[in-house]
């Protein structure tokens, strides 16, 4: 079998959604948007609801379909997006409460589902989602389940947005008296005043920064298809964009860009034999990836890309960019085995 084995450990994921619970006095809800950042919604949800969140987080109406079938009545499941011309039906079938973003949304839904929950989702200053300052009043949150805010610098502590999108949201909801919530990962780490009453955290659930206290969720073995070794001046890949300058063996390894492990990791990243760090040889290709490996003295099944060696983030260094886009962006075509 060619496909590789993308490893989720449910135990972590539990555990991290603990230690978050643990950090703050206030309720922890998760965010499984992306199918769950990658992971699989439906085992993750059922994993978190286990241990014991009961507020799930999903970044449009059609992803809450699966999180609902998985979880069954009960749990809120809230829609960032809101609600969208077309979602009534999904929304009310799935009993989803969408996060309305504007009075148009407000008007729509008092108009397609009068009676249905909704929270509010205010912008305090990252203008991206939310209702604005000068369009918002109490009266528009006034049955509203939640009312929520989104941090824009979170995972810089001290950048001076962090305080002015604080002052901002108390000033929007200090007369309102439905339960609150600003704080994603980053503001869940900055402390109680950014907790109020509820948490959404999602990417230090999987693992990720900037949670470094974080147990490792993911691990991806790749099998070996084929080794050769290459001569001095032979090259491995599309654009030859590695020569060997001495006799080099290289495996080629069953995954490539259309799996997530984008381009821009051609030449940096590492994979692992056991304790063996072997470099990436050449450009990653869509299915395939060409690795360096002699410094084996034995031909392995399998090299690992992420584990206990290399971590999301640092793998998304490797290739210039956040844990956040490598993990959302593993593809389908790996084995997901939960364990
Ligand atoms: C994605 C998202 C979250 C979770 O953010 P993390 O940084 O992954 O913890 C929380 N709230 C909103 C509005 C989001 O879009």
């Amino acid at each position: 079998m060619a496909t590789g084995t993308l490893s989720i450990d449910l135990d972590a994921l539990a555990a991290n959604w603990r230690a978050l619970d643990a950090l703050s006095g206030s309720e922890t809800g998760a965010v499984v948007k992306a199918d769950g950042y990658g992971l699989g919604a439906a085992r993750v949800s059922k994993t978190l609801a286990k241990a014991g969140a009961r507020q799930f987080f999903v970044a449009i109406a059609e992803e809450g379909v699966p999180v609902r079938k998985a979880l069954g009545p009960g749990p809120r499941i809230s829609v960032f997006s809101g609600h969208m011309e077309g979602d009534a039906a999904l929304l009310k079938d799935h009993d989803l409460t969408p996060l309305l973003n504007s009075p148009e949304q407000l008007i729509r839904h008092r108009a397609t589902l009068p009676g249905h929950a909704y929270g509010v989702q205010l912008d305090t200053g990252m203008n991206r989602l939310g209702i604005e300052p000068e369009d918002f009043s109490p009266d528009m949150a006034q049955d509203a389940t939640l009312v929520m805010s989104h941090l824009a610098c979170a995972d810089e502590p001290n950048h001076p947005t962090n305080q002015k999108q604080l002052t901002s949201f108390r000033e929007m909801t200090n007369t309102l008296t439905a339960p609150k919530s600003l704080a994603a990962t980053g503001g869940t780490l900055m402390g109680k005043d950014y907790h109020f009453d509820l948490t959404r955290p999602g990417i230090g659930l999987y693992g990720g920064l900037p949670f470094a206290d974080a147990k490792p969720v993911v691990t991806l073995d790749l099998p070996v298809i084929q080794t050769r070794v290459l001569q001095p001046g032979e090259s491995a890949g599309y654009a030859c964009a590695f020569t060997a300058t001495k006799p080099t063996k290289i495996a080629t390894v069953s995954a490539g860009y259309a799996d997530g492990l984008i381009r821009a990791m051609s030449g940096t990243a590492m994979l692992y034999a056991g304790d063996t760090a072997v470099p990436l040889a050449g450009r990653v290709s869509m299915d395939l990836l060409t690795v360096d490996i002699t410094a084996l003295d034995h031909i392995p099944d399998r090299l690992q890309i992420l584990g206990p060696h290399q971590t999301v983030d640092q793998l998304a260094e490797a290739a210039g960019t956040i844990g956040y886009e490598i993990l959302t962006s593993l593809g389908p075509r790996y084995t997901r085995v939960h364990v």
